[in-house]
């Protein structure tokens, strides 16, 4: 899930793991993460191109023993892809492209 989170000393849009409930992030001891949805993409019948019929939840976990965790909480077949690459095409789906992360980038730096 995306949360938004108190990190000194800002408020900041964080992705937590659905297991654990701690952020993902590389840089502390937890490391990286996948993000998962139910393998089951089929579409219900006559509900091709309706844009509220075509949705799954996606989780987000850890590498290893969180992902487990969902995949047993669950309780289906899960699809997974790594984080930095789900979140790259969720970027490019969302209609942001270089400009805008070089953008945010700058914005950023303004705070640390
Ligand atoms: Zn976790």
């Amino acid at each position: 899930m995306i949360e938004i989170r108190f990190m000194e000393p800002e408020w900041c849009p964080m992705v937590i793991c659905d297991a654990c409930g701690c952020p993902i992030d590389r840089r502390n001891r937890l490391g990286d993460g996948n993000a998962l949805w139910p393998a089951d993409t089929s579409m219900p019948e006559g509900k091709i191109g309706d844009p509220m019929a075509g949705h799954r939840r996606v989780y987000h976990a850890h590498k290893g023993r969180c992902d487990l965790k969902i995949q047993e909480r669950v309780g289906e077949h899960l699809l997974w892809e790594g984080l930095s690459e789900h979140l790259a095409f969720l970027f490019h789906n969302a209609g942001f492209g270089q400009e805008d992360l070089e953008r945010s980038e700058e914005y950023w730096r303004t705070f640390s």
